[in-house]
């Protein structure tokens, strides 16, 4: 194992929203100092780090002066671009490596690394017109789905095709120079694992978690994942092999389509905690915030055991609309913890934070979580 990084260090998180904050909870839990960089001033992490900087990911002099005053740099925001990284690895440790973000930055990248190393993918093709748009929508046939191959996240810049007819309005409202059209994957449901690898290479993993979206947005994960056993056995070993291959030291999460035959199909690789391991942070021994530092900082990883079956469920801005939530309905429910991001201002779409429920069964968490976020437009009287 390569020198420990102990507490008492300072630790540089490039971005500056809820990861970041949840994973300086964390680190600032265990004595390490937390320094956060982004071009936003009072962020979700900035309001519990040690140090805020506000500059310009471009600004690589700032970048390299920030690097230097810390003993790691990790990022909770994919996309840093990759010079940015690269100046602050002049300076120190960068984990995961500049390269891991550079390669899941990219659609294209992304899915070719994933194709060429054998992993199952969604067949796709490389766009750069609305010709091979065209050319593209009659090898794959509809639907199928086009997708902008950088800057892409929660279902942004992308549109579902159901007839060639659609092609050039789905290009034209990309409004992108390159894009990715991928078949269109009938899946059951949508699975990930979130895991762990060490600066030794040792692996972690907190299983397969059940995620449920709404308008492509997370809105509902469960953990353990309601599926069979040979199931979670091949999707915790491909993702194994993802963190291996990537040679990642950090937390990556594989997100999955299962098909209704249980073919796993990799959609995408995030290269950070998250969303749908945030359920971690309440239900687990260690969470995937703790994990993250623990591995960058050459840490022996801690147990990913979950504690009870547990469900997450994400709040969106649409929440505080017409009334600010009920919070103190919401926390009626024993046993349900919330999460909240110090955002300052709540839009529609926008995660605002969370809630998580544990209970003896998943089904019993999943109604819990889903009752109390119901709760929170309760219009009643709001306890005292
Ligand atoms: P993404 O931004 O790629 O994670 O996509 C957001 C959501 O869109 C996914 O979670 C799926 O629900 C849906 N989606 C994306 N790609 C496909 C596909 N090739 N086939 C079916 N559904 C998809």
């Amino acid at each position: 194992m390569s020198r420990m990084i102990e507490p008492g260090a300072a630790i540089g998180v490039l971005g500056s929203g809820q990861l970041g904050r949840m994973f300086a909870i964390a680190a600032r839990k265990m004595g390490y100092r937390v320094h956060t960089y982004s071009p936003d001033d009072d962020t979700p992490t900035g309001q519990v780090a040690d140090l805020e900087v506000n500059a310009a990911y471009e600004d690589l002099d700032r970048v390299r002066e920030f690097a230097s005053n810390v003993k790691v740099v990790t990022f909770e925001f994919e996309n840093v671009p990759a010079a940015t990284t690269a100046a602050a690895a002049e300076r120190t440790i960068v984990r995961p490596r500049g390269e891991v973000l550079h390669v899941t930055q990219n659609r294209l990248r992304e899915k070719t690394f994933l194709q060429q190393s054998g992993f199952p993918v969604a067949p796709f093709r490389t766009v750069r017109s609305v010709t091979e748009l065209v050319a593209a929508l009659k090898e794959l046939g509809c639907p199928a789905v086009l997708k902008t191959a950088g800057w892409g996240y929660d279902g942004k810049g992308q549109a579902k095709i159901t007839d060639p007819s659609q092609a050039d309005a789905a290009w034209q409202g990309l409004n992108t120079s390159e894009g990715v059209l991928e078949g269109f994957i009938q899946f059951e449901r949508e699975v990930s694992v979130v895991a762990a690898r060490g600066s030794d290479g040792e692996f972690v993993h907190y299983g397969v978690i059940d995620n449920r979206h709404q308008n492509h947005i997370l809105d509902v994960s469960v953990a353990p994942a309601d599926v069979p056993a040979a199931v979670t056995k091949q999707a915790i070993e491909l993702a194994r092999e993802v963190l291996e291959k990537l040679d990642v030291v950090g937390v990556l999460c594989v997100e999955f389509f299962l098909t209704h035959n249980h073919q796993l199909i990799i959609n995408e690789l995030a290269p950070r905690p998250h969303n749908s391991g945030h359920l971690t942070f309440d239900a687990c021994v260690t969470s995937q915030f703790e994990q993250q530092l623990r591995a960058i900082c050459g840490l022996p990883l801690g147990s990913t055991e979950l504690l009870r079956p547990a469900a997450m469920a994400n709040l969106l801005g649409d929440l505080w609309f017409p009334n600010t939530p009920n919070w103190g309905r919401a926390l009626s429910i024993p046993d349900v913890k919330l999460n909240l991001y110090g955002k300052l201002a709540p839009r529609p779409g926008r995660k605002m934070g969370h809630l998580t429920a544990m209970a003896a069964t998943q089904q019993e968490a999943i109604e819990k979580v889903i009752r109390a976020r119901e709760l929170l437009a309760f219009v009643g009287e709001r306890p005292a």
